[in-house]
């Protein structure tokens, strides 16, 4: 190609308008073209082409602003830069146009336009020499010039300078390096001003400099200040220990940008692509994971840069690598444990649950002594409401852990807790993982919430994946099944919640220390509203005391004719309606209701008032009939004890304590037993033995049958009803309740109407213990029961009780159905001991 007067460019060129940056001779740039006369150029000129003349282009910079760019032909630049066409890529999304690569070998000026259509083809002038970039720098320079010979060796130092202080493991320094030394120096200016991060405008500069000397002076400064600024971030670096991220930034926004690594082709195709991944394996490098694990993610890295982006598998394993780099495999927060603050603050947050409270800072003052301690894991069983999730929360507060509950209700695949294989799109893993990811800490509380409410399918047992994570035998390596590789669990501690133990896997239940968590009196919830709960709901309604007054006597009322549970969410729930009805009161700012019930001086007063509610709003019984409707409970006890063959019995389930009703009923008929109120085998049994056990001593009760005749089931049908019938009922504890309603029907007397009773039978009249009697007899004391017969074997329990409940209750401790039945009928019953005396074994604890 070289030839005595060098290499000449054709003098009549096709042009190509960009807006894209600046091409300068010896840098090659990429270039994207879709306006309507660049892509002729490209497809008719370029494409069509086969001689090396057709892919020598003109590239003029577009000035213009490309918002305001329209069809006809700017004012063109007077100075472009011819190159090679070196590639050409053509896309159709996401629309048409083509990409170039360009590679820059002279200046040109344009002397006058030959057409401007299809594309621009213009008649030009060659401004530098081409021969001036083959040759070597020894050939380059004479001395001619003694001003631009110091000059461009002050370049050239620069230049050295700015390369010492690069990395020279990445290629692009490495090769600019070499070019260097072999360039000639009159060259530099322009490829060096192409590589340098420089604004196209500066580059626009060092275009328009036809005079060597000039292009030297434009350069230089921009060399300089991108020195200056390199000297800085080294500072910096040296600073910081945490050099990569410094190495990064000077990669990624100080020498090189992205499009400028233009020495070599092959660079120019290390996109951002390439870029992510290497941020990535820099980020799996500092996750400090495992060993293992780092094997697994950088064999996944390895896969991930060979695959297309477009391939499904791509966005999986980038997913599952950023999972990876997320997950806390060596952070945790440091526990902090003061014993004495821990009491003050589970004392502040929860009132009453004296035992559980207790129990709770054993377990925390034996973690304190024994660090690696592998302990049980505690379980609170209780009714819901009662605070379960409440003292979960205040145990990680004390030890200053992050908190995490994990809703185990309903779960019966056990790849919730273990994650699904990554062999699918949209495979997770599991809850543990995705906890821990969540906490960002290796060390939190997870509060496993309703382990008695695990279920079981075909997709395996959930219960025995919890098994492993649990077990501190097996879980420093837990492995969930996404994650594939082990993940150390160890430092987590687990607490779980139930209703009942009854249906927690007995595998799981033996893992688990187990603390009650009863209900609450009608006295505690006062307390626990007054506490805790008004102040709760008042801030997130955004309300003062100032503004909303709730007596006790609301509460207690709420408390009793508005819900009926044995913890306190209903009440907390109550609460909130009536704090948001005052909150839109307040709101609207000027009416007091037509009952004038939301103010406390004018309750009765009627009418049209327009007057601001006084402060602070109180809210009586009126304002609570209003907000929260007709009382949803009435007392239903003495109501209902109105016929001969009705007695109340106490029942447990896994929401606390519950008054039962047992009703029975007789017909004519050949001594048929009929039972009905969805009732388990165990019910069934007790009804039959009552009925034995009655008829056995009919004689000495004075039972009889319809007509009045010495059995009382001959020619008699018997009909038992537990109303409530979505509520399946088992248990032995009815057996007093049905003996007592069946000696009401056959005798015809009226049971007490404030008696409640739990017990056991057996054939020969005793009266077996029973459990939930704390439970229970909260009930009763709910339901405004005054007398509660129980099994002389579970006196012991009644000291679990609080005070006042006892006092407020008569006991009746019963060793055979003779105590009972003289307890629950007035005046004792015909044929006990005590049928002419007050029961004797009644008693007031
Ligand atoms: P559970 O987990 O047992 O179903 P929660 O912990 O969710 O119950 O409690 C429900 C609400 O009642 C929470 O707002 C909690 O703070 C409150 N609460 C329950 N028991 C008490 C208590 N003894 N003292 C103060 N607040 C309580």
């Amino acid at each position: 190609m070289a030839s005595g007067d060098g290499i000449q460019i054709p003098s009549r060129l096709p042009l190509l308008l960009t807006h894209e940056g600046v091409l300068l001779p010896g840098s090659t740039v990429r270039f994207s073209v879709d306006s309507p006369r660049n892509m002729q150029l490209v497809s008719q000129r370029l494409l069509k082409g086969t001689s090396l003349k057709s892919t020598i282009i003109g590239v003029i910079p577009n000035t213009r602003d490309p918002e305001q760019d329209t069809d006809d032909l700017p004012s063109l630049h007077k100075i472009g830069t011819a190159g090679i066409a070196v590639q050409v890529v053509g896309s159709n999304w996401p629309k048409p146009h083509y990409t170039l690569l360009i590679t820059g070998l002279c200046r040109f000026s344009v002397t006058s336009l030959l057409k401007e259509r299809p594309f621009v083809l213009a008649e030009v002038e060659q401004l530098d020499k081409l021969e001036q970039y083959m040759t070597p720098a020894s050939e380059g320079v004479t001395a001619e010039d003694v001003e631009l010979g110091k000059l461009s060796h002050k370049f050239y130092q620069a230049a050295v300078q700015l390369l010492g202080m690069l990395d020279m493991s990445v290629p692009v320094v490495a090769k600019f390096r070499r070019l260097l030394d072999s360039l000639p120096r009159e060259t530099l200016p322009d490829v060096v001003a192409s590589m340098i991060r420089t604004s196209n405008k500066e580059k626009l500069q060092v275009l328009d400099a036809l005079s060597l000397e000039e292009r030297f002076k434009k350069a230089l400064p921009m060399l300089t200040r991108q020195i200056e600024g390199l000297k800085l971030l080294q500072k910096t670096r040296k600073k910081s220990p945490d050099n990569e991220k410094t190495v990064l930034s000077v990669r990624k926004g100080g020498v090189f940008p992205g499009r400028q690594f233009n020495l070599d082709e092959d660079e120019e195709d290390e996109d951002d692509d390439g870029d992510d991944t290497a941020a990535l394996e820099r980020k799996l490098h500092r996750a400090k994971m495992p060993e293992a694990a780092l094997k697994v993610c950088l064999k996944e890295l390895k896969r991930l840069k060979k695959m297309p982006q477009s391939m499904p598998e791509f966005a999986l394993t980038r997913n599952y690598l950023d999972l990876m780099v997320e997950l806390p495999w060596s952070k945790s927060t440091k526990d902090c444990l003061d014993i004495r603050a821990a009491r003050t603050l589970l004392d502040n947050d929860h009132y009453a649950m004296d035992k559980l409270k207790r129990r709770v800072l054993e377990y925390l003052a034996v973690r304190q002594l024994k660090t690696l301690l592998k302990g049980p894991i505690l379980c609170f069983v209780g009714p819901p409401g009662v605070g379960k999730t409440s003292v979960g929360r205040s145990i990680a507060r004390t030890l200053g852990r992050e908190f995490h509950r994990i809703a185990l209700g309903g779960v019966c695949d056990q790849s919730d807790i273990r994650g699904h294989r990554r062999t699918y799109v949209g495979s997770m893993p599991g809850r543990i993982i995705n906890g821990l990811k969540t906490v960002a800490v290796n060390n939190p509380v997870f509060l496993l919430d309703e382990v008695d409410k695990l279920g079981k399918s075909l997709q395996g047992d959930p219960a025995a994946a919890l098994l492993e994570v649990l077990d501190p035998e097996q879980n420093h390596s837990f492995t969930d099944h996404y994650l594939n590789v082990a993940f150390d669990l160890s430092q987590v501690l687990f607490i779980a919640t139930a209703n009942t133990t009854a249906t927690i896997p007995p595998a799981l239940l033996d893992r688990m220390e187990v603390l009650q968590v009863p209900g609450y009196t009608q006295e505690e919830k006062v307390e626990i509203a007054h506490r805790h709960l008004i102040q709760n709901q008042l801030e997130q309604h955004g309300l003062t005391p100032q503004q909303l007054h709730i007596p006790q006597d609301t509460t207690q009322n709420i408390i009793s004719s508005y819900t009926r549970e044995a913890g306190v969410r209903s009440l907390e729930r109550k609460l909130g309606a009536i704090c948001r009805a005052v909150a839109v009161k307040i709101a609207e700012g000027h009416t007091v209701t037509k009952t004038g019930a939301l103010s406390p001086e004018n309750p009765a007063q009627l009418g049209d008032i327009a007057a601001p509610p006084e402060m602070p709003i109180m809210i009586d019984h009126v304002a609570l009939k209003d907000i929260l409707g007709p009382p949803l409970f009435e007392m239903e006890v003495s109501e209902r004890l109105t016929l001969p063959g009705v007695a109340v019995g106490l029942a447990w389930t896994p929401l606390g304590g519950e008054i039962l009703f047992v009703e029975a009923s007789r017909m004519e008929g050949e001594g048929q037993l009929t039972l009905t109120g969805q009732l388990g085998d165990v019910m069934k049994e007790s009804a039959h033995l009552a009925i034995s056990w009655l008829r056995a001593n009919a004689k000495t009760y004075h039972l009889t049958n319809m007509v009045g005749g010495p059995d009382p089931m001959e020619g008699t049908d018997i009909h038992l009803h537990f109303p409530a019938g979505a509520v399946t009922k088992d248990g032995p504890s009815a057996g007093v309740t049905i003996v007592t309603c069946l000696a009401s029907l056959f005798s015809g007397r009226l049971v007490r109407s404030d008696v409640a009773m739990t017990g056991e039978i057996t054939l020969r009249g005793l009266v077996l213990p029973v459990g939930g009697i704390k439970d229970k007899v909260l009930a009763a004391h709910r339901a405004g029961v005054k007398r509660v017969i129980l099994p002389k074997r579970n006196e012991k329990d009644l000291v679990e009780l609080p005070a006042n409940v006892r006092a407020d209750l008569d006991f009746v401790i019963a060793a055979n159905l003779d105590d009972v039945l003289n307890g629950a009928f007035d005046g004792g019953f015909p044929g006990t001991a005590g049928t002419h005396t007050q029961p004797q074994l009644s008693s007031k604890l």
